[in-house]
C-alpha cells in the first residue's frame, strides 16, 4: 500500500510501498485511513528537524491527525466494529516495567520519557493508505463528523489545556459555590491558527468571553472569529495593555502560536488569580530571552499557574469528539472552514516541503 515517508539520514520525503498492516493480536483493529491533517510538527519533521523512525526501519511514515474507517477488527475486540469511523490517539507507552504511567495505560504521562509518538517519535505514523493499531488507541467518532472529525487531534491539545484549566480553577474559595466554568470570566486566545480556533470555539460554548489576539490575520481569520462571537484584536493595532484596559481582566490566556518569545511575554497582561495555557513548546525553533525574573514577579504576585499539557490523554479524544458536534450544532459550517485545502497522498510529498497555506491542509486518502 502506498504512504508518504520521511528519510531521516538520506534527507527524502516521498511515496513508498508499504506492508499491508494486519490483526497480529486479538486487541488489534485495521484501520482504512480518510482524513489526514498536517500541522507545524510535520514540516519539522519534513525538513528533518526532527522525528525519528522506528528502530527496524529507515524511514518514518508520517501523519499523526487522522480519521479512518475500521475494516477488520481482532477476536478480543468489543467496544469498536467494521465501519465505524475512529481517531487514533498519538502517543504509546514506554517499556519500562517501573513507568507507573505508561502501565496503567497513561502514556500521557510517561515517566521515562520514552514513549513512541506515532508519526513522529519511533512509531509509523496515519499517513498511509490503512494502519493497525491496538483497539485502546482508538476513539469512536459519529458518522455525522465525518467531514470535520480529522480536526480531533488539534482541537484535543486544546481540551487538555482546558480540562487541566478547569482543575486549577477548583482552587478559587468561590468554585466551592457552584461558580465553576467560563461564565463572566474573558478568555484572550494568542494566535489564529487551527489550534488557537478550535481553543476559542472550546472556551466560548464553556462560557468565556474570548478575544483572539493574534498579528496579521485580517479578513479570514477575523471574520471567522467574530462569526464565533469572538472579538478579534490584531496585535499591529492595540497593544494587550490597552485591550484590557477596554475589556477588564483576562482570566485566561491560551497561547497557540508554537510559544512564540511575543505570547510568552503577554503573561504579564494576564490578571490576579490568572491561569496561563501553553499548547506550544518554547524554544522549538531556536533559542530567545525573556525577562522571567519580571514574568515570574508577577506570576507570584498575582496569585496565577503556567499550566503546558504536553500531550493529550483518551479523555481529552473523547471531550474534542464530542465538542466537535457541539460546535457542528452551534456553528454549522464553521469546522468545515478550517480546513482550507485537501489533497491526494500522490500529492502530499510536495505539499509538505512548501510552507504553510491558509489554516489546516488535510490530505484526502480515501472517500
Ligand atoms: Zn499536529
Ligand atoms: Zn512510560
Amino acid at each position: 500500500m502506498k504512504a508518504v515517508a520521511v528519510f531521516p539520514e538520506e534527507h527524502a520525503l516521498r511515496l513508498v510501498e508499504h506492508r499491508e498492516p494486519t490483526i497480529l493480536a486479538p486487541g488489534d483493529v485495521v484501520v482504512r485511513v480518510l482524513d489526514v491533517g498536517f500541522c507545524g510538527i510535520d514540516r519539522e519533521i519534513a525538513s528533518f528537524r526532527t522525528g525519528s523512525s522506528p528502530a527496524d526501519s529507515s524511514y518514518l511514515i508520517l501523519g499523526h491527525e487522522a480519521l479512518g474507517e475500521v475494516v477488520e477488527v481482532g477476536s478480543a475486540v468489543r467496544r469498536i466494529r467494521p465501519g465505524e469511523l475512529v481517531v487514533p490517539t498519538v502517543r504509546r507507552p514506554c517499556r519500562h516495567e517501573t513507568c507507573r504511567a505508561c502501565r496503567m495505560g497513561r502514556p500521557d504521562f510517561c515517566l521515562s520519557g520514552e514513549y513512541t509518538q506515532r508519526g513522529i517519535k519511533g512509531a509509523h505514523g496515519f499517513l498511509a493508505e490503512r494502519f493497525s493499531d491496538d483497539a485502546r488507541w482508538l476513539q469512536p467518532v459519529p458518522r455525522e463528523l465525518r467531514d470535520v472529525g480529522v480536526l480531533t487531534q488539534p482541537l484535543a491539545l486544546a481540551e487538555t489545556a482546558i480540562a487541566e484549566l478547569e482543575q486549577v480553577q477548583k482552587r478559587l474559595p468561590w468554585a466551592a459555590l457552584g461558580e465553576t466554568g467560563g461564565s463572566g470570566k474573558r478568555a484572550v486566545v494568542l494566535g489564529a491558527g487551527p489550534v488557537a480556533l478550535l481553543g476559542a470555539m472550546a472556551l466560548i460554548v464553556r462560557g468565556y468571553k474570548v478575544a483572539i489576539y493574534s498579528r496579521g490575520g485580517r479578513g479570514e481569520k477575523a471574520e471567522f472569529a467574530e462569526s464565533l462571537g469572538a472579538q478579534f484584536v490584531r496585535a499591529e493595532e492595540e497593544k494587550l495593555d490597552s485591550l484590557v484596559h477596554r475589556t477588564g481582566r483576562i482570566d485566561v490566556m491560551l497561547e497557540a502560536t508554537g510559544a512564540t518569545p511575543e505570547a510568552l511575554a503577554a503573561m504579564e497582561h494576564l490578571g490576579r488569580n490568572g491561569v496561563y495555557l501553553m499548547t506550544g513548546i518554547p524554544g522549538r525553533r531556536g533559542a530567545f530571552t525573556l525577562d522571567a525574573g519580571h514574568l515570574l514577579h508577577g506570576m507570584v504576585q498575582r496569585n496565577q499557574v503556567i499550566i503546558g499539557p504536553a500531550h493529550p490523554s483518551a479523555e481529552a479524544y473523547r471531550a474534542a469528539i464530542q465538542d466537535l458536534a457541539l460546535f457542528s450544532r452551534r456553528w454549522p459550517g464553521a469546522l468545515a472552514r478550517l480546513i482550507s485545502s485537501r489533497m491526494t497522498i500522490d500529492e502530499a510529498p510536495a505539499v509538505f516541503r512548501k510552507p504553510a497555506a491558509g489554516l489546516k491542509q488535510v490530505v484526502s486518502v480515501a472517500d
